[in-house]
Parts: C-alpha cells; structure tokens; sequence
C-alpha cells in the first residue's frame, strides 16, 4: 500500500474489524466496522498529512464557504444554543472565519475560537473581537472546565481521533457545560452518494465519497456511542438545512427539502430524519466518572 496511507481502528470500539463498503480512486475506501456500524475511512491520508491539508482548507479564494450560505443556519444554531445558555464563554473548535460569532455579539459572550487555518483566525479576530488560535484543540492548553459553551459545526467527521477530541471537549466544559455539535444528516448523505437523488443531482449514480475529504460518516446510533463514550448526554436535536453551494434550481429544492425534513422530523419526534445536517446538543453525562482526569 501507498507509505502516505494507514489503516485505521474504529474509534468507538478500538478494534479493526471492518467490512469494506466502498473504494474510493486510490487507496482510500470506506469501511463498516462490523461491531457498532461505524462508516470510516481506511485505508486513509496518515494524519500528519490531513493535518497540514487542513491547515489551507480556508483560504482568501474560498471565504464565502464560511459566511455566505452558512449564515442562516448558524444563526438558527446560535438560537438554539443560547435557548439552553443564554450567556458566558463560548469556544468554535474549526471556527473558520467566525461567522458563528455574528449571532453570539453583546449580551455578555466570551468569544473564542480554534482554527488550524491562519487566514480564519485572522478574520474571526479582527471580525469579531474574539481570542482565537491557530492550531489544533490540544495544542491550544486551554485550562480544565474554561467554557459554558463549546462548538464543533460540520468540523468533528475530519478529525483523525474524535474520540479524543470529544474527551478534550469534555474536559474543557464547565460541569454544567453544553456541547453543541453539528454532523451531516446520515441518511440525507447516503441517498446524495449513490441513487437516483445521487442522479439528479450530480448527473451520476455514486459519487466518490471515499475522497471526498470526510474521515467518518456518523449515524444518529454511531454519534450517540461516540458521544457516550465520551461521557456525553445528548438532550436536544435539531435538524438542518443541507449545504446550499448550487444553483437556483438547486436552492428552491433545497429550502422545500429541509421544510419537508423538519416537518418529517417533527412528525416522528426525531425518528426520521432525512435532514441536510443535524445539530446535536449534549450536556456531560449525569454519571460524572472521570474521563476528564481531573
Ligand atoms: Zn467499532
């Protein structure tokens, strides 16, 4: 096998019992861990190469990524988080930009964000007036229970370790701490990768998400296991829009689809969902045992 690529364990249970689900053009496939379902990617990049890729996944050509089509959604997020916090520190772990801190301005918000991206920083903190670092969450040494608030938006599924980032999340949380945590909708996500929705939109039966950059690919039954592992309660969840970088076309199917999935989700009380993305609010798990350490 390439030298740049490794295969992986499954990061809910530890173990390299996997099944192959797709092959991407290269190396990389995607696998189903035959113990808890979990979809990842593996053979992968070795993470020092995503790490340093990462490092220009917000550049001055790509910025309205980050702001344009992103701001209703985190301004729907925003309220949702601050329904069950109303004020104190707030951390965005992949802040990108800091678009999220538009809606988290006044009010008595403590503003901080961690991006491996310089250009992001540079933007979230003169934007934004908030403390930010470039860099990795390990490599930023926050202090024990530092925030009220940490978030982690469309960013966890290309972390390498989420499990070790989820415990770091953990630590860093105050006991009464929110974690708000948004992940593409799973079965939105496997009908766009192959099918006829795949078709529509794409003008071809599967796409290749064995490259398409994403490590994991979370289920609501394989997020709730990563998250409990992490000595994680999830209280609330709350559908999203999917991503609207298309057409006009594009955007009208787009806004009917996420009307028809919240109505859907609503419906069966979350049991269906057919959601664009989903935001995930946990709280640390009444059970406090020490996985923080400390
Ligand atoms: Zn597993």
């Amino acid at each position: 096998m390439d030298n740049r690529f490794e295969c992986v364990p499954c990061a809910i249970c530890g173990q390299q019992n996997a099944e192959l689900l797709m092959k991407g053009s290269g190396p990389a496939c995607v696998v189903r861990c035959r113990n808890d379902g979990l979809l990842y990617q593996s053979p992968r990049p070795k993470a020092a190469i995503i790490r340093e890729k990462l490092k220009t996944f917000v550049r001055p050509d790509n910025l309205e990524l980050f702001s344009g089509y992103r701001r209703a959604m985190l301004r729907r997020e925003a309220r949702a988080i601050q329904q069950l916090k109303p004020g104190g520190s707030l951390l965005d772990i992949g802040c990108a930009t800091g678009t999220l801190f538009e809606f988290f301005q006044g009010s008595g918000w403590r503003l901080h964000g961690v991006d491996t991206s310089q250009t992001g920083v540079e933007l979230a903190a003169r934007q934004y007036r908030a403390e930010v670092f470039c860099g990795t969450l390990q490599e930023a040494r926050y202090p024990c229970r530092s925030f009220d608030v940490v978030s982690i938006l469309d960013t966890l599924f290309y972390d390498p370790q989420p499990d070790r980032e989820l415990l770091d999340i953990r630590r860093l949380l105050k006991d009464d701490g929110l974690l708000a945590l948004e992940i593409p909708g799973h079965t939105y996500r496997m009908m766009r990768e192959r099918g006829p929705l795949c078709w529509l939109l794409n003008r071809r039966w599967v796409r290749g998400f064995a490259n398409s950059g994403h490590l994991y690919f979370f289920s609501p039954h394989t997020i709730r296991l990563l998250l409990a592992n992490a000595g994680f309660h999830v209280v609330r969840v709350v559908p999203e829009q999917a991503s609207m970088s298309m057409g006009n076309w594009g955007l009208v199917l787009n806004h009917l689809h996420f009307a028809a999935a919240r109505l859907l989700f609503g419906l069966t009380a979350g049991r269906l969902s057919i959601a664009g993305k989903e935001l995930y609010l946990a709280v640390k798990a009444a059970a406090d045992g020490d996985a923080d350490g400390s």
